[in-house]
């Protein structure tokens, strides 16, 4: 059921988040649990059991860090473009050794 939570479009997020949540609390007096790694249903009797598939971890990883992934492209252009990042750049450039000196 944790699909859901990838919704089709960006401006989906927040519904998506809010329905998320109920899914969250109804999981409250239920014999299944999210898994806190990977957010999959996980029945309680069988937890120890339980392996994360790599896939959805992922997913669930991103998803919870989707804020983040979504600010950095934009952090790191304001970043290049300010005194630091410019000056930065330029050492970058300027220490890099040049082809053949290697
Ligand atoms: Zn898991």
């Amino acid at each position: 059921m944790f699909r859901l939570i990838r919704g089709p479009t960006p401006a989906d997020t927040s519904s998506t988040f809010l329905s998320t949540t109920t899914l969250m609390s109804a999981f409250a007096n239920s014999s299944h649990m999210p898994c806190p790694e990977c957010g999959a249903s996980v029945a309680v009797a069988k937890r120890d059991e339980h392996v994360c598939d790599p896939e959805r971890l992922l997913d669930y990883r991103m998803f919870q860090l989707r804020d983040e992934v979504a600010g950095f492209e934009s952090a790191l252009r304001g970043w290049l473009e300010s005194a630091h990042g410019r000056f930065e750049q330029w050492r970058a450039e300027r220490e890099r050794p040049s082809p053949g000196t290697a």
